[in-house]
């Protein structure tokens, strides 16, 4: 058990951040039209907010529609911009176009679940919040494989992780395998004496 004091901290902490992300609140019990469109300009404070693993900068344009049939809730998610993540070679800021379409189905339900394109929010509270699902939907649209054009990647940057990784290089072999450790090389010498 944690002391008290800590869910105390943790709880002030959830509402600061749940106040930063107040706009993307929906309200689905209160949603008196068949449908409704949100659009949002995600920048770089509502990345870093998210402060997820991918990416914590960029600009995209989400445009957000919801459709009600009685306690059922149909999201598409039209996400549109750039956001800049570390390049696979230089690890400098490399920016990449995303251009998405998600969906997510909301049901009211008795308690909240998550089961993959199908979420279930409980009827009491009657709402989502969709800004995880932003940051996400985004991240899931980024490419594999993040590097610079031929040429673009920052020299300096290249020059220094070289000389860094040249050190680690020497320790492996051709084979790439780590080789084997002065200490037990030793072990390979020694036969055993077989009982024949
Ligand atoms: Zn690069």
């Amino acid at each position: 058990m944690l002391p008290y004091a800590t869910y105390i901290v943790d709880f002030d902490d959830f509402i600061v951040v749940m106040g930063r992300f107040e706009k993307y609140n929906v309200d689905l019990k209160g949603l008196k039209t068949s449908s409704l469109n949100l659009e949002f300009d995600l920048d770089n404070a509502f990345f870093g907010d998210i402060d997820g693993e991918e990416f914590q900068k960029g600009a995209v344009k989400a445009v957000v529609t919801v459709k009600r049939s009685r306690d059922v809730f149909d999201f598409s998610f039209d996400l549109k911009g750039k956001v800049v993540v570390p390049c696979d070679r230089c690890l400098d800021e490399l920016e990449v176009e995303v251009e998405t379409e998600n969906v997510l189905r909301v049901k009211l339900g008795e308690e909240y679940a998550d089961e993959g394109d199908i979420v279930v929010v409980p009827e009491q509270d009657g709402d989502i919040n969709i800004a995880w699902y932003l940051y996400e939907f985004i991240a899931l649209a980024l490419p594999l494989k993040r590097v610079h054009a031929p040429g673009k990647c920052n020299n300096d940057m290249l020059g220094k992780l070289k000389k860094h990784s040249a050190g680690s290089v020497a320790d492996v072999d051709e084979d790439g395998e780590q080789e084997v450790d002065p200490r037990w090389a030793g072990l390979k010498n020694i036969q055993f004496e077989e009982d024949n």
